[in-house]
């Protein structure tokens, strides 16, 4: 089984939040930023400080991306021009082009049918080309909050939404990207708040 567990682990990991990465490349990426300039003649005070250091350094670089992106808008090219506006204002440039570039497939998408439940409608959606394979998209309104679900799980593994409910939210005649589908990251302060309440 642990020989063959390419073909099982993934059914496992399907509710995580894993930003999209796979196996361990998230440890990975986070050894080789501590590891650089790490030797084995430091003392314990210098690996605190290096981790300090390297620590410095990823909040530098998450500020400078922060601060590229709040000076410049993507210029709007597909159809779905508002949805897209209003994506370039809530996500950052990296996730926004993915998601750009899914708003550009939603045309090849249809709603075949819609189930109205009590307070929720459930849209299912198919490929025009391929009616086999499909998805629901289940969208509540509940006192002006908006809820919405993909069973594609997209919004739970990557933290950001899909064709299917970009697909639903044009259909809706939608144009702001709900709350619910924008992952709030956290600041630094808030990083610090959540460490003293893990010492306590
Ligand atoms: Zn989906």
């Amino acid at each position: 089984m642990y020989k063959k567990r390419r073909l099982w682990v993934a059914a496992y990991l399907t509710e995580g939040f894993w930003l999209g990465m796979k196996s361990n490349q998230q440890s990975e990426s986070l050894n080789s930023c501590l590891h650089l300039h790490l030797d084995g003649e430091m003392t314990l005070v210098d690996v605190i400080l290096h981790y300090e250091n390297a620590v410095v350094c990823i909040c530098e670089n998450e500020a400078r991306d922060d601060y590229t992106a709040s000076q410049s808008l993507p210029v709007p090219v597909t159809s779905s021009r508002e949805l897209e506006i209003a994506a370039s204002q809530v996500f950052t440039p990296a996730n926004f082009y993915m998601l750009q570039d899914d708003l550009r497939k939603i045309g090849g998408m249809e709603i075949v049918e819609i189930k109205l439940g009590d307070g929720s409608q459930q849209y299912i959606m198919a490929w025009k080309n391929n009616r086999k394979s499909r998805f629901w998209v289940e969208y509540a309104l509940v006192n002006s909050a908006e809820t919405i679900r993909c069973s594609c799980r997209r919004m739970i593994r990557k933290g950001l939404p899909c064709k299917h409910i970009f697909h639903v939210l044009k259909y809706l005649n939608i144009s702001e990207i709900p709350k619910c589908l924008v992952r709030v990251r956290f600041t630094k302060e808030a990083r610090l708040g959540l460490a003293r309440e893990a010492h306590k």
